[in-house]
């Protein structure tokens, strides 16, 4: 079909956190495109609902002799995507020692046993929390990167992980740092079902169904065009999307690469909840409540490496598009 990108030829790939919300997109494109997805994931924050696409493995990413078994299993599959991580900005300043484990134990846990499995490629999920402070916007891959949250911490160290395994061991890598993923795949099937949520999308939207009570805005005072903070929002579809990309550019010989996956386009807080309003019909009051500590006023990407290095450019992240299918997903009947 034209709108494939390219055919994974029934290749096995391993998607690490393929029960998470990325992670069941990721699963769901390489089926679309002829792969065959297999996901390690422990459930912790997953869910089995959303593995639809391929075998799973029930698989704690820090216990190495666990994952040789589930490696062993699938011994054709070189392509690791990992996208496994403990990602709630606020629990990781109340409990570091979680996030560490988590994430910097479980990726080296994770790259140890490709290792062993003498799998060849890791996909990783960074973020752009690893860039930290700046005013430079839009936000190149080349900007220093001193992240302020613990989660931002844990995922630049196992960013310098990756690169140091590239250097002794010969891993081919590519790190991908998304930008604030939303929406919800067209189906209505799967999407954001975080606990706690925290997120400002899915907050609204269920704001708007009347789940919860009234928005709070954290900040109405940033020195931008209406006084609350900017955000690249790019489509979960279009994140997934970014590691088909990534597999193609690995097979076109592509042996290390850190890229920003965002649009490029800055929409306000406010933006999100008008949006919301005219897509589902219902108002959508907010409370202004104070800034929320760590917040930049604005923070979105440049695109341009992505496009060059992996060929990737979104398609779904259109705002309408975002607020429509995340609406569509959040008001089904809950899932179990
Ligand atoms: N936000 C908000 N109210 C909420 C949740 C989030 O005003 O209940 C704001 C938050 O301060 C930030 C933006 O929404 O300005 C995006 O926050 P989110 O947590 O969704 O993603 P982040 O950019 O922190 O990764």
């Amino acid at each position: 079909m034209s709108n494939k990108r390219t055919n994974l030829n029934g290749r096995d790939f391993i998607v690490v956190g393929g029960a998470g919300y990325i992670g069941s997109h990721v699963c769901k494109v390489i089926s679309e495109h002829g792969g065959r997805p297999i996901t390690f994931d422990n459930l912790s924050t997953g869910h089995a609902h959303a593995v639809k696409w391929g075998p799973f493995e029930n698989v704690d990413v820090r216990h190495g002799a666990n994952l040789d078994a589930a490696f062993a299993k699938y011994p054709e599959a070189k392509i690791v995507i990992h996208l496994a991580s403990s990602i709630e900005v606020g629990i990781g300043e109340k409990h570091p020692a979680e996030f560490y484990d988590n994430n910097v134990t479980g990726a080296l846990a994770l790259l140890n046993a490709m290792r062993r499995a003498e799998a060849t490629h890791v996909v990783f999920s960074s973020t752009c929390a690893t860039y930290g402070e700046t005013e430079n916007m839009p936000l190149l891959e080349t900007e220093p990167q001193n992240p302020v949250s613990t989660y931002g911490k844990t995922k630049l160290a196992i960013e310098h992980m990756i690169q140091s395994f590239h250097t002794a061991y010969g891993l081919n890598y590519v790190t991908l740092r998304y930008f604030n993923a939303c929406g919800a795949d067209a189906s209505g099937d799967i999407g954001e079902e975080h606990d706690p949520e925290t997120h400002l999308i899915p907050l609204a939207i269920t704001s708007a169904l009347g789940q919860r009570g009234k928005m709070k805005i954290f900040g109405t005072n940033y020195d931008t065009p209406d006084g609350t903070c900017i955000r690249d929002y790019i489509h979960v579809s279009d994140i997934a999307l970014a590691h088909i990309d990534t597999i193609a550019a690995f097979d076109r010989g592509l042996d290390t690469a850190e890229v920003n996956i965002g649009t490029g386009i800055g929409v306000s807080n406010l933006e999100i909840l008008k949006t919301i309003e005219k897509i589902s019909g219902r108002p959508l009051p907010y409370i202004s409540a104070p800034r929320r500590a760590g917040d930049l006023s604005k923070l979105y990407a440049d695109p341009r490496k992505a496009k060059i290095t992996i060929g990737f450019s979104p398609k779904h992240s259109d705002l309408r598009n975002i607020i429509q299918t995340a609406w569509n997903f959040h008001s089904k009947a809950p899932r179990n």
